[in-house]
């Protein structure tokens, strides 16, 4: 009662900095008792507990089955509605992702709402700008700010009674198919309920829980940006490895009802093989799909700006609108006195510095100096690459006046790569 009090006085504890005296107020206890320590508990029985071949292939097993849970079922399912379930395999995914001890379904899919309608800022709950380590497991470990919840709807959530009925149980679901199933199995299957316990029970949750975290933080930080870089999310196969597909996250940002995370056969994502199977079964329908059409056309315009972003980078040659307006008559007397001046195309350049390097020869370069050598450029003589087109560019010095079209395009206010395309 006190403490409220001075809580409320001082506001939440998160905005207090975290201190030697206080620290332990900043913690999530029920959290990190769940991600950690009994995780750590459970490393500290290793040495004591053998690990049988038939505990470690149910183990394997049981991680896939619980993976699942979370990536076809709290994420895919409830979070995105990218398909419908039945009321059979929704009860199988809701305790399946309940076995792999993540919150309930309805705590689970508000934060990954917020996540996507936040993504990088204060209200994404777990915001990889706010760190690697805090967007993987700190923002479990630590109280959060009330003030900083990003808000979401997940009126339609309430209305499953599937997801009601997990989150009212869900102490349960985390007793019974975290910890009891998989140790029933083992004991009774070939009596190792130690190993069962420990093997796959707090251990393979504890993976699940890790390859899951992976998707908030290294989602956010490996790969490639293939459809918008605005934003952190990533695409990376090592990350699709680790997270049974999710690892091809920065195409999920982008389209997030598909209900692929991978879009070529060849990539790995065993949720999406698992979900297009439960179809054929009957047990889903209605898998969402955004068109190709759509989808390349992202692609497309990401490609386009990072050919942008290079092209602005590279020497283009001043622009035509910048160069001074030069009379015909100005350009040869200033030919015959010295300056290696070529008229080509109604644009000056200055081709002194290259005279020597020139690939035809000095003679032939040397032959247009103070004339219109537009002819001998453009196949009179040699029909130049597009290399040395370019290399003219960035030579160019004036603009010939009433020399050609060039001024006329200037007057228009056409820009340089018009003229360089012509
Ligand atoms: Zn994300
Ligand atoms: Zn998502």
């Amino acid at each position: 009662m006190v403490e409220n009090e001075s809580n409320s006085e001082k506001g939440h504890i998160t905005e207090q900095p975290i201190t030697l005296h206080n620290w332990y107020h900043h913690v999530n206890w029920l959290s990190t008792t769940l991600i950690l320590i009994v995780p750590i508990f459970g490393c500290i029985a290793i040495p004591f507990t053998p690990l049988k071949l038939p505990t470690a292939i149910w183990a394997i097993i049981y991680y896939f089955w619980t993976g699942l849970g979370i990536t076809a079922g709290y994420h895919r399912l409830w979070s995105h509605r990218s398909y419908e379930a039945g009321l059979p395999l929704r009860v199988f995914l809701a305790c399946a992702g309940g076995g792999s001890v993540q919150g309930s379904i309805r705590f689970w899919s508000a934060k990954h709402r917020a996540h996507h309608r936040w993504t990088d800022t204060v209200k994404d709950p777990y915001s990889v700008r706010k760190g690697l380590i805090y967007s993987h497991l700190m923002w479990m470990v630590l109280k959060q700010n009330p003030k900083e919840k990003g808000r979401t709807d997940i009126s339609d959530l309430n209305h499953d009674p599937v997801v009601v009925w997990q989150h009212k149980n869900y102490v349960s679901f985390i007793l019974v198919f975290g910890i009891l199933f998989p140790m029933l199995v083992a004991g009774f299957g070939w009596g190792d309920w130690k190993g069962g316990l420990l093997y796959s029970g707090v251990l393979r949750f504890f993976f699940v829980q890790q390859a899951t975290f992976c998707v908030n933080s290294l989602a956010h930080w490996l790969g490639d940006q293939p459809f918008d870089d605005r934003n952190s999310p990533r695409d990376h196969v090592i990350t699709a490895l680790v997270t049974l597909g999710e690892g091809y996250h920065n195409f999920h940002h982008e389209f997030p009802s598909d209900y692929r995370n991978a879009i070529q056969w060849w990539q790995y994502d065993p949720t999406k093989w698992s979900i297009w199977v439960w179809k054929q079964l009957g047990l889903a329908s209605n898998l969402k799909q955004f068109r190709a059409n759509e989808i390349e056309k992202g692609r497309v315009q990401q490609l386009q700006k990072k050919v942008d972003q290079k092209r602005a980078r590279l020497d283009w040659g001043t622009p035509l609108e910048e160069l001074p307006v030069i009379s015909w008559d100005d350009f040869v007397s200033d030919a015959q006195s010295g300056k290696a001046l070529i008229a080509i195309a109604g644009v000056i350049h200055d081709v002194t510095r290259f005279i020597k390097d020139h690939p035809g020869g000095r003679t032939l370069i040397s032959s247009g100096i103070g004339k219109d050598a537009t002819a001998l450029f453009n196949g009179g003589v040699y029909n130049h690459s597009n290399a040395a087109h370019n290399l003219l560019s960035s030579m160019r010095v004036g603009v010939i006046r009433g020399g050609g079209e060039v001024e006329i395009w200037r007057g228009r206010g056409m820009k340089r790569q018009d003229v360089t395309d012509v």
